[in-house]
């Protein structure tokens, strides 16, 4: 245990964190009234600066993908950091300030003092982040969490971005908890298929025969993939992403100079498009839509996100439909409806996900298979539901979203009330995109938009939009705008008029 002279007090600003060093490791001293918090520099998710984030309304925002801590004792409040921030002793003597090498000790485990066994189905963003919100909250009974995916429990997210672009091998994914954690922290591990759920009995059946009985239970199976109904789709090199062996397939097969035919404009199919590209294929996507991402992030965001990937030499074609992948042991084109034959040596169908609900058939279901909750994401009496495969109330209307953090607020919203709790969901959902490295970041869930202003330009980043209907902002999206997204993320909690956001924006540190 040493201490560090680190910096001055009056060096600390007022509204911003302030990035210190003790040898490599990087400090975030934070101004709390009069006094000063020393934290790790760095967020526990995926490593930004922390003194890049937001501070707002008591919570330090990250300003990458907008996990927030509490200020007054680095406490998580909003994933996708599943930890809260350590915490280093700080002294202050004649104006310099002092800093620890030493963190403070974590919070330990809680004692096998309870006799309930909570079961949660899915190990991926929803249910890895339950099973870690159980035993934050003091839950010390048993936790089962069940996968059918051997080593789930990883970054998803990065398959798409980093993982078919060559640059982060399968086997580096990220986990999202290490094996030390689950063996801490008492967290039992199945690897099965859950193939069906009596709820009435509280059962659930294994695709090994066992059946587990629980006091509670988290359904967090998230999405699969939509297949492509067309003849040929069986072909070997047609495939999707969604998981691990999913990109290796398609790494397996992939070469650089080899031609790419992407089927859909969704996040995932565009994702791709850029990785590929950046593998050193020749990609062409085939769209529905003139402008990708049109409705979610308006038409000037699409086409300039558009124009970004034609400069990078993808080809983008909203005319013809797929009707066969042609090719008798291996793909060799796609045919189009309009006669048009596209060379292809691999496929892949980013058509969108449907939520994994089969095994729990006996469940009402809503028209896309997904499962209705309320507020707290409770289904019914025992059983809760939280990530993809969850329709919740947002804003009072039923909402079904595909998102990282969203599903990982769900699934602690849902382990607080399994504890029984009345938690809500009350936050702003939010997710990130990347694209020939660029990030763009998107905040609300807007259907309609009466205004949208823009500072910057969307077509030379950094640039950051607000949308707007009756005077209040209901979605943001911007690129290279973290701090500015970081602080909306936390003010957009409450109605937030157009004018005042843009106050904040230009009077932002
Ligand atoms: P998942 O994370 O999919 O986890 C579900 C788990 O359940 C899986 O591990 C699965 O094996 C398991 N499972 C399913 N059925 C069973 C069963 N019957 N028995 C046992 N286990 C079962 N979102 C963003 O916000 N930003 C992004 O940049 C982003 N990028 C993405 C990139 C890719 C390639 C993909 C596929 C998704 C991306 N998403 C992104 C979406 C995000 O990953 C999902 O919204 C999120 O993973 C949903 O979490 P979940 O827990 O509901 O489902």
């Amino acid at each position: 245990m040493t201490l560090h002279r680190v910096a001055r007090f009056t060096d600390v600003p007022e509204n911003q964190g302030l990035e210190v060093q003790i040898e490599q490791r990087k400090i975030l001293l934070l101004k709390v009234g009069d006094q000063l918090r020393a934290y790790q520099g760095e967020c526990p998710h995926a490593g930004a600066p922390l003194a890049e984030g937001a501070l707002c309304n008591g919570r330090l925002t990250c300003p990458w993908h907008k996990a927030q801590f509490r200020i007054e004792d680095g406490g998580l409040c909003e994933p996708p950091a599943l930890d809260s921030l350590k915490r280093y002793p700080i002294e202050v003597r004649d104006g310099e300030v002092w800093v620890d090498d030493q963190a403070l000790r974590d919070a330990h485990t809680p004692p096998a003092d309870d006799a309930r066994t909570f079961v949660i189905v899915g190990a991926g963003a929803a249910g890895t982040a339950a099973a870690s919100a159980l035993r934050e909250l003091g839950f010390g009974g048993r936790v089962l969490l069940i996968d059918r995916e051997a080593g789930a429990g990883y970054d998803r997210t990065v398959l798409s971005k980093f993982v078919i672009a060559g640059e982060t091998p399968p086997e580096e994914i990220p986990a999202l908890r290490d094996d030390d954690f689950y063996r801490e922290q008492r967290i039992e591990r199945i690897n099965a298929e859950v193939t069906s759920l009596d709820c009435a009995n509280r059962t659930l059946q294994l695709s090994d025969g066992q059946s587990l009985q629980y006091d509670a239970a988290l359904l967090a199976t998230g999405g699969a993939p939509k297949q492509l109904e067309l003849p040929g789709a069986d072909l070997p090199q047609v495939f999707v992403l969604r998981s691990r062996a999913h990109a290796q397939q398609i790494l397996e097969s992939a070469r650089p100079g080899q031609h790419a035919v992407i089927i859909g404009d969704s996040f995932i199919a565009m994702e791709s498009a850029s990785a590929l590209r950046q593998f050193g294929l020749e990609v062409t996507v085939l769209a529905r839509q003139p402008v990708p991402f049109a409705k979610q992030f308006g038409e000037t965001v699409g086409k300039a996100i558009l124009a970004l990937h034609q400069a990078n030499g993808v080809v983008y074609r909203a005319e013809g439909e797929a009707t066969q992948i042609e090719g008798t042991h291996k793909v060799e084109a796609v045919r189009l409806d309009n006669g048009q034959r596209l060379p292809a040596d691999l496929v892949l169908v980013g058509i969108g996900v449907s939520p994994a609900t089969a095994p729990f058939a006996d469940l009402p279901q809503e028209k896309d298979h997904s499962l209705r909750v309320d507020g707290g994401m409770r289904v019914t009496d025992g059983l809760w539901a939280a990530g993809d495969i969850a329709t919740f109330p947002l804003n009072g209307q039923p909402c079904r979203i595909e998102h990282w953090r969203l599903a990982q607020q769900q699934a602690r919203i849902a382990a607080a009330n399994m504890l029984g709790g009345d938690e809500h969901y009350l936050d702003v959902p939010y997710f990130w995109t990347w694209h020939f490295g660029k990030n763009y970041d998107y905040l609300g869930h807007a259907q309609s938009w009466d205004e949208v202003e823009f500072k910057g330009d969307p077509f030379k980043p950094p640039f950051i939009g607000l949308f707007g209907k009756n005077g209040l902002v209901i979605a943001a999206v911007a690129c290279d705008e973290e701090r500015n997204m970081a602080m909306l993320a936390e003010r957009m909690k409450q109605p937030l008029p157009v004018d005042n956001a843009w106050r904040l924006i230009r009077d932002a540190p």
